[in-house]
Order: C-alpha cells, then structure tokens, then sequence
C-alpha cells in the first residue's frame, strides 16, 4: 500500500476509530442509521452521500456479501466481502437508502427493534415494510425489543430483550436463525446469546473472526462528513483483509 493510502494518524477521532475494519480473512461490515435529505444527526447520511460511500465501499474494498449467508458458523468468503447493516429499522432505509441498494444490486440487513415495529409508521418499519424487505433479498435481524442498554438490565430483561425479538423475527418473517445487533454495541452481561445466533456488536468490539467470537462481531462504519477519506479507509480495510489472511 502507498504512504498515501493511510489514514493519517492525526486524523479525527471518528476517523481513527473507524480505522479498524475486519479480522483477516473475515466480511467487513458496515452500519449505518438513518439516509435522509435534511435529519441532522451524527449518524445521518443524505442519500447522496450514502450511494457515494457505497459506490466508494463497492469499488475500492468488494462486493456486498448476501446477508442470507451470514451465520455464525460460516466459512469465511475467499475475497473481501462487506454486509451492509442497518440499526433502528428507520423507515427513511426504506423511503431513501433502498432504491440506492437496488440500483447498486446490494442486498442488506436491517436490525429492526421489535417492539416499535409499525408502532410509529411516519418514522419506523412496520413488520409488512420489513417482510417486503425479506421478499426482495435482504435480510432483517433483531435490534432487541426495546432498545435499552443490555447490561444496565436485570437478567432476566435481558434475556426477554433478546429472546422475544428474536423470536418475533423469526416467527414473522421466517428466518430460523436472525442475527443480533447489540443497542448501542452494548453485549448483555447477564443473559446468554442462544448458540448459533450471529450477533453484531459496534466499532467497541474487536475484529475477531466470526467463528472464534460470533457474539460479538466488529462493524465500522463511514464517518459522516469526511467524504474525502473514505476512499483512503477502504483501501486500508482492504489491506487489513489480506495483511496475515492464510
Ligand atoms: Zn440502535
């Protein structure tokens, strides 16, 4: 890799902890929140700015992996893949990020929070936008019923948050096996994750391969306005794909 190609080590904060992308050998995954033209928030990208990054991720890291082959006991894809996430099930993914994933023949995994489900329709998925969503290709797992901090519950609350939600996932849409995504990167400290569910922790987790550390998986993510190093990040990831893969 160029000299160049590196993210500067006086780069941002927000910058440099996106840095890390996968384990060697293993999917990048990538999360992102809302898509939408005018929210203001730090997590929020215009669709413009989305279908950028994306095209950027698609042309200097690989191509999408199928988030249908995302499991705890996969094995790890030959080439540098990347899962596109989603938390929160926003229905701007719905109105603003999806026909950006269709154009782009991407297909994702939106983490919906089961208790809110169709509960706010002007602001979040219902469960028939989210098995339309299935229907198309994409995948929807469990972002817990409520979005709480895990480890600030009882144990037994934590156990309903994940073990309802995914349930309801699954009863819903089908899915035998939904994959986890942790409320604010946030694992749970007095319930287990059930065995072979994939579940997907923030930029606090470590990059681990998926099978030595399937309840805590890393994912990064593209740092909301600094369109100009996302270029230099990708490739980065790309080097950490190969740099020690067997
Ligand atoms: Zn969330």
């Amino acid at each position: 890799m160029r000299l160049d190609d590196r993210i500067p080590r006086d780069a941002p904060p927000d910058v440099r902890t996106a840095v890390a992308g996968a384990a060697p050998g293993w999917p990048l995954v990538l999360y992102f929140h809302h898509v939408h033209p005018t929210l203001d928030h730090y997590t929020s990208l215009t669709p413009a700015s989305f279908e950028r990054g994306l095209e950027t991720v698609l042309a200097d890291y690989g191509p999408a992996l199928d988030p249908a082959s995302a499991e705890a006991d996969m094995a790890p894809p030959a080439a540098p893949t990347v899962l596109v996430t989603f938390d929160d099930g926003h229905r701007d993914n719905l109105d603003h990020a999806l026909p950006i994933l269709d154009r782009l023949g991407v297909r994702a995994l939106f983490f919906a929070i089961t208790g809110l489900a169709g509960e706010a329709p002007d602001r979040s998925m219902t469960w028939d936008e989210l098995r339309g969503l299935t229907a198309a290709g994409h995948r929807v797992g469990s972002h817990t019923v409520t979005h709480r901090k895990l480890p600030e519950l009882a144990a037994a609350e934590q156990h309903e948050e994940i073990a309802e939600s995914l349930a309801a996932v699954g009863d819903r849409l089908g899915d035998p096996r939904p994959p986890l995504a942790y409320p604010y990167g946030m694992p749970p400290t007095g319930a287990a994750v059930p065995p072979g569910t994939l579940a997907f922790g923030t930029v606090k987790a470590r990059p681990r391969p998926w099978t030595a550390a399937p309840h805590d998986v890393r994912r990064t993510y593209l740092p909301v306005g600094r369109e100009q190093l996302w270029p230099r990040l990708c490739r980065e990831w790309r080097q950490q794909w190969w740099h020690a893969s067997p």
